[in-house]
């Protein structure tokens, strides 16, 4: 494999945005494309095309882009270029501003992996983390802080996070910061950021406050809009389209699952990077698929090995990234499998339309992580059509396929096969036994010869439930996103939380704690009341035990609570009982 960053082969068929512009061409420096080439980025998404030349060259900008899109990438590598190579002093030149703790992490590990090679030194800071541990990091020196609103102004408060030397602030996710209480809390940290700097807005929603937020504090920005509705309505091929919603620690059992069930004459999953795709392409064939991988990082000829055995039915999955699958017409195709969220509508409607052609009927199944949920529903916009939103199928439901599977090989030998020879046999065990129980024990050794593989080892794939962005109710009436075994209930249930004002407990602390532990939406959460030693917290019934596990296993302004189910939820105004 080469180290090189890829430049699209210009002979194959373009990609949906036709220009075919590589990182490259974007204006990044070696350090940063060296790192992208060892990640596996093949090229750059739609958002990166648009934001990082204005980026680099100081522009401010503002973004509508969803969890998805690559906008941490977006954002990260120009920042990163940026940095002055002197770093004289120990004060950070870049803040970064996220919603949750969760995101303060990812968006962290994201710029270490892209700015190793330049020694970046990057400092996630949020609640529920002790705080000394960030003192000492701020202390020894750092270059970009990713924070919460709320930590990072405590930091600002005691004098331990110092912005003068701030050249850009991005406010990530800012809708979801608004929703989640935040906005004077990120005033308020903009008034300590030195006026001359760039400030960069990323919002997957664009409500007048965002606007008016970019108003007040964004000069002359760049405005991108990457969901855009384009009308590709007409273009998109009338396949079935269905997601699972699942952890990314689940996503290599599950694809193995939804395979089983679906039984794909042969199938192509996209997956981002070439990372991803060979280590994808090894689990699947350890879990015994004749998987096969393909990426910009293969030789034609190892390319035409692969396509050739596709062919041949000699492989029946093909692993591939967007740019090596350019231009691949398979025929025996039936399923595509997006293994990630595409990062743009086109890019979806593009990898769909690898099946469903003349007149074929084809399949196309989406594994989205919680947080790329929103992506779904806006290409559903996009496309005009309908993604349902699908259970990842149970041990049981698996089980029942391998015997549906049996039957229908059973059957075809029934009606098809000379079973003659076969006679002798049933005639001297019926002296013994009874024709049903020979029959029982044939079907067995049938069954277990054709599927092999014990689903005595698999594991249940926890089921996420879907939650519609505003209502905080469960959405899509499809069938997806009832837990089994829980009541489906549009009502809500207060949480239980023994901190409350005497711990300085803030709304925010218990939604960002929430949203951090459960991948639930700040906009899921009801009400929140804050009593001097307790907390209540009203969220979607169906969400509670997610919800009551998340914050046990997490702190809360540094301190473990006791979190429960509110013992008055069903009835009367029981809170007085905690007063
Ligand atoms: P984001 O929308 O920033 O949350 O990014 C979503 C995912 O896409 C992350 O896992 C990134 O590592 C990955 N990613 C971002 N840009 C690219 C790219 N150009 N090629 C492949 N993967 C990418």
């Amino acid at each position: 494999m080469s180290s090189a960053p890829v430049r699209p082969d210009p002979t194959a068929e373009p990609s949906t945005d036709d220009e075919a512009i590589a990182f490259v061409d974007l204006g990044l420096r070696d350090e940063l494309l060296a790192a992208l080439a060892a990640l596996g980025y093949e090229e750059p998404t739609p958002i990166q095309r648009e934001a990082i030349p204005p980026l680099l060259a100081g522009r401010d900008l503002l973004g509508q882009a969803a969890t998805g899109t690559g906008k941490t990438a977006a954002f990260a590598l120009p920042l990163l270029q940026r940095m002055p190579p002197d770093r004289a002093t120990a004060d950070p030149v870049a803040l970064v501003l996220v919603p949750t703790r969760e995101l303060a992490v990812q968006v962290s590990e994201a710029f270490h992996r892209y700015g190793k090679e330049l020694g970046a030194r990057v400092l996630p800071i949020y609640g529920g983390q002790p705080i000394g541990r960030q003192l000492r990091a701020l202390d020894a020196g750092v270059d970009i802080v990713v924070a919460t609103p709320g930590r990072a102004l405590d930091h600002i408060a005691r004098g331990t996070l110092r912005l003068g030397n701030v050249g850009t602030v991005v406010l990530d996710e800012a809708d979801e910061m608004l929703d989640m209480g935040f906005a004077e809390d990120i005033e308020a940290i903009l008034e300590h950021a030195p006026e001359q700097r760039q400030t960069v807005l990323f919002s997957a929603t664009m409500p007048a406050r965002i606007d008016g937020m970019a108003r007040a504090h964004l000069t002359d920005p760049i405005r991108i809009l990457i969901a855009r509705e384009k009308p590709v309505a007409g273009e998109a091929p009338r396949v079935r389209q269905s997601a699972y919603l699942v952890a990314r620690a689940h996503k290599p059992a599950a694809l193995g699952r939804v395979l089983d069930v679906e039984s794909p004459t042969a199938a192509i999953v996209f997956c981002r990077s070439r990372e991803e795709v060979d280590r994808l392409t090894e689990t699947m064939n350890g879990r015994g698929y004749r998987a096969e991988a393909l990426h910009g990082g293969m030789s034609q000829e190892q390319r035409d090995r692969v396509m050739g055995r596709l062919r041949a039915g000699t492989a029946d999955l093909l692993v591939a990234t967007d740019v090596a699958a350019r231009g691949l017409d398979v025929e025996q195709l039936s399923h595509v499998v997006n293994y990630d969220v595409p990062s743009a509508p086109e890019s979806y409607v593009h990898r769909i339309g690898r099946v469903g052609r003349a007149g074929r009927e084809g399949v196309a199944i989406t594994l989205a992580e919680p947080r790329a949920h929103r992506m779904l529903k806006t290409i559903e916009r996009v496309t005009g059509q309908r993604i349902t939103i699908d259970k990842i199928p149970t041990v049981a439901d698996l089980r029942n396929r391998r015997l549906e599977l049996t039957q229908a090989a059973l059957r075809e030998s029934l009606l098809e096969d000379d079973l003659e020879p076969f006679r002798v046999i049933v005639e001297s065990l019926s002296d013994e036994f009874d024709l049903m129980e020979v029959a029982l024990a044939a079907v067995r050794l049938a069954h277990e010869a054709t599927l092999p593989g014990a689903l005595e080892e698999e594991e249940e794939i926890p089921q996420i439930a879907v939650r519609s962005a505003r209502s905080g109710r469960p959405g899509h009436e499809g069938r997806g996103e009832r837990r089994p075994g829980r009541p489906r209930s549009a009502g809500t249930t207060q949480v239980f939380v023994g901190l409350g004002r005497r711990a300085g407990v803030r709304p925010q602390d218990l939604v960002g704690a929430i949203t951090g532990e459960t991948g639930m939406n700040g906009r899921d959460i009801g009400s929140i009341e804050i009593a001097d030693r307790f907390s209540l917290v009203e969220v979607p019934a169906g969400l509670a035990d997610e919800v009551i596990s998340g914050l046990r296993g997490s702190t809360i302004k540094g301190r473990r609570a006791t979190v429960r189910r509110d013992r008055d939820t069903d009835g009367g105004d029981r809170r007085r009982q905690h007063r």
